[in-house]
Parts: C-alpha cells; structure tokens; sequence
C-alpha cells in the first residue's frame, strides 16, 4: 500500500512553526516513501475560519518549499479537501453508526450541560457526559423533541476496554476507555466535531499515517474506537515532541515570533528555516546539521523523531541561516537580499547587475539575517547618514582627523579612475605622504562614509558609493570635525 500522509490545519490563524514542523515532516515521509502529501483544510468552524489565515497558511507551505500533492489549488482523487465542502459525507456516516446503535440522539442543551460540568468540578470529578439520552425509549424522544430540542449525535462508547497502539514515535501508547465519555460527533446544527470528521476523511481519503503533534495525543484514542465501530482499520499514528521555549514552558508568544512570515519577514531564508524545525524532533547521526530539503527527503526517518520535547533555539537559526545564506550561489543571495530590500522600499533595480553583485558580496560574509543587509548596507541604501555617536567621538578625540579626511577626497577627486584598485592605492598613497598608518586613516574614512566602526570594506564601500557620495562625505565629515574636535586648530 502506497503512504499517503495529510497536513490538516485548521484556517483560524498563522502557520505556526510548530505547524510548520508538523506539515514538513508529512512531507519528508510522503517523498522518502514515494508517498502522496496532503493537505485537507479543517474548516468547520466557520466563526473562526478566514480567507486571511488560509492564504497564510498555503504561502507559509509554499515560502518552505511544501509542495502538496492533493488539496487546495491541487485537486486529487480524494476531494473535497475543505471539510467545509464534505458535509454530507459526515452526515452520512453519522447516520451509519446511529443505524448500527453506536450513536444516539443526544437533547441536552449547552445550559444544562454546563451546569452539570460546574456539579461535576464542585465534587472534584473530571468533567464527563453523564450518559442520561443514551437510555431514553422513543417515546421519551418524542417528548423532548415536542419540547423544540435539536439533538445532537454522540459516540456510544463500547464497554470498557483498553485502546492502545503503537506509535511511530512512542512506542506502544494505552487508555483505558473508561477515561472517556460518549462524546459528541455531530453537533446539534449538524457540523461535525474535529474527532469525528477527521476520523471520516482520514478513512475516505485513505491516510496510511498520521503525523501530528503530541498535543493530539488524547484524541487518538476516541478516534482509534470510532475506526473500530466503522469497522476500518486505522492509519499508524506518529505523535511529535511539542516544541518548547528557551525557559521549557510551551512555545508562545512571549518567547517572540511564532509564525513563518514572521520569520520571513525578519529576514530568514526558507532552506535555514525547514533545516531549523527538521532538527526539532530528529537528528540525522547527532552530528551533521546542515541539510537542504533535498538532503532531508534522502535521509529523514520518522523512527528517529525523538519522543522528547524539543526546543527552539532562535541563536541556532541565526547561525543557521547565516550558514545557509552562505551556501547559497552568488547570484541567488543577490536576488534574494535585492527581493527583501525591495520589500523594506529600497528599490536597487535602476543599479547596474555588477553593483548589485558587489553591495551583496560587500555586505555578504557578514549576514546572519537578511535584515542584516538594511544595517550593513546602510550607509548606501540610504542618503542620509547616521553617525555612530561612539564611533564620532572617538575620532574628535584624535588628532589630525579632518585635514586627513579632507586630504583624501582631494586625492580621490583626482583620480579619474574611481576603481577598487585606484581608490586603495590613493588612500595608501596619502598615508605614505602623510607618514601615517595606511589604517588610522582608513578607519577614520570608514566612519566618515558609513557612519560605522564596523562596515564592509572601505574600497568597496567607495565604489558602491559612487564618487560624488563619497566626496561629499568625507569632506563633510572634514567639516564638522574642525567644528566639533578640541584638536581642530581655526
Ligand atoms: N486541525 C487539527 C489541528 O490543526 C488537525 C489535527 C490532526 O492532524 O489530526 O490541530
């Protein structure tokens, strides 16, 4: 039997990086095996379904790399893959086990329920249906119908029994169904609940394995006895480590960023991001830890997810997609940096192909995120310039500074060259003249251009600042240290 795996979000909103994880590990199993990779859409809710968040969530699969192979936009043989569109479909089924006897017409309504649910806490016992409609004869049916009461239809639970499995991830996992009470299937307005209609798709659709997070773990059990009392035999079940905080407490909000896009948007790569949550819960030997996608499909096995909680270590990603920004070939870094900073407004495609290539390659060693280019590159990107604060004091505390600065744009003004080759042989030359370090002059000069200790390399920086800027710079830079310096000698 071919694998076929399913990622089955629910629209209600953004793709989670623990989704993430889930959807890429469906999707290294599916492609390892030869397998089909799914994605159903689980949108019953529709008060709290969106357009919004399904959008999200297909881009956040497709910025990673996830392509599906049945599902939204994909179609398959195994459709609708909304389950707001397979309504009748749970309604038959339903339907089916109330004619068997494993359903029955539930009148409670939510007010009583509730009431009994706050009894049952005030006595300290976990909160339970009392099973009071499975009993009741049709004449009492008639009666509470005549009252105006929508039914809804709950699971008869077949006598007590251990439910147990064994778990890709796990091992073997048991409950004793006692635990559980004859929960709802279809609601009273006819929608499924999520045990229910996914128990129903995952048969119809002919899911071999379901790969889900742990947090699920409680819900296999009602669906392994909602298999059985259909009589189908139920996919193998791969239960994933939850996804932790820096501190152990469950990933969230106050960790920072959850969601893909915010990732994307903070300038991380897709390659960096799917090798960061593959390593979430697995490990190839324990030691290799850069993987492309391609390497992972090759060697990922889910025997090897571990069954500890994992935790996410954003310094890891940072390194990460460095590491990943780095294998990438030149002129891919260079569209993606260009396609990032167009998206912050700086728009570079009036910049010739070459000068693109050198702010990249310029900037490129150096980035752990693509954000790191707006900082890097801002000296250029930007008219303006800000000037480290620390960085110009230090050089009002040293001597000589502004005559230099002003020197050197006079010898580059010059040279008509205006090359990488040119400008350092300029600059060397003024330090010889000058009988100074070719370096102090060259840290000053760096300041000066970009505001910063830290930059790309001067010559460089020069070129990509074209003449005029760098002119400019350097005698404003000039300028304001005769004003501003103890050593300015007017
Ligand atoms: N819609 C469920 C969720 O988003 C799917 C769980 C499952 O994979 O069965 O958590």
């Amino acid at each position: 039997m071919s694998v076929r795996v399913r990622f089955a979000p629910s629209p209600t909103g953004f793709l989670h990086v623990g989704g993430a994880r889930t959807a890429l590990y469906n999707y290294l199993f599916a492609r390892g095996q030869g397998g089909v990779f799914i994605l159903r859409i689980e949108d019953t809710d529709a008060a709290r379904s969106t357009e919004a968040s399904l959008a999200a969530i297909l881009e956040g699969l497709r910025w990673l790399g996830l392509e599906w192979d049945e599902g939204p936009g994909v179609g398959g043989t195994h459709g609708p893959y909304f389950q707001s569109q397979r309504r009748e479909r749970y309604r038959a089924h339903a339907d089916a086990l109330h004619a068997a006897g494993s359903a029955y017409p539930c009148y409670c309504t939510a007010a009583e329920l509730e009431q009994r649910r706050e009894a049952q806490a005030a006595r300290g016992e976990p909160p339970r249906y009392d099973g009071r409609c499975r009993g009741l004869d049709a004449a009492a049916r008639a009666r509470l119908e005549a009252e105006g009461r929508q039914a809804a239809l709950r699971f008869a639970l077949p006598g007590a029994a251990e439910v147990a499995w064994d778990d890709i991830v796990r091992g073997r996992v048991a409950f004793q169904s006692e635990l559980l009470d004859d929960f709802v299937i279809l609601r009273s307005d006819g929608l499924p609940t999520y045990n229910f209609a996914c128990v129903v798709d995952d048969h119809e659709m002919d899911i071999t394995h379901v790969i889900r997070g742990d947090d699920h773990i409680s819900n296999t059990p009602r669906q392994l006895l909602l298999h059985q009392a259909f009589g189908w035999t139920p996919s193998r079940f791969a239960h994933v480590p939850m996804i932790l905080g820096a501190d152990g407490s469950r990933l969230s909000k106050r960790h920072g960023a959850t969601s893909v896009a915010a990732y994307r948007e903070l300038g991380y790569i897709p390659e960096a991001m799917v090798n960061f949550l593959v390593l979430l819960g697995w490990s190839y030997d324990g030691k290799q830890e850069l993987f492309s996608l391609e390497d992972l499909v090759r060697r990922f096995r889910l025997e090897r997810v571990g069954s500890n909680p994992a935790i996410f270590n954003l310094e890891k990603l940072e390194w990460m997609n460095g590491q990943h920004l780095r294998l990438l070939p030149e002129p891919e870094r260079v569209r993606r940096v260009e396609e990032f900073l167009a998206a912050r407004g700086h728009d570079l495609s009036a910049r010739s192909p070459e000068w693109r290539a050198a702010l990249v390659r310029a900037i490129g060693s150096r980035l752990k995120t693509l954000t790191d280019a707006e900082g890097y590159g801002g000296f250029v990107l930007r008219d303006d310039l800000t000037l480290d604060p620390a960085a110009w004091s230090e050089l009002l505390e040293r001597g000589e500074v502004g005559p230099r600065l002003q020197a050197l744009a006079e010898r580059i003004a010059a040279d008509g060259d205006f090359s990488l080759e040119s400008l350092e042989r300029e600059t060397r030359g003024l330090a010889v003249a000058l009988d100074i370090k070719a370096g102090d002059l060259m840290s000053a000069a760096r300041v000066a251009l970009t505001g910063r200790k830290v930059a790309p390399g001067l010559f460089e920086v020069m070129w990509l600042l074209g003449r005029e800027r760098t002119l400019a710079r350097l005698r404003d830079a000039a300028a304001r240290w005769e004003s501003e310096s103890p050593h300015a000698r007017v």
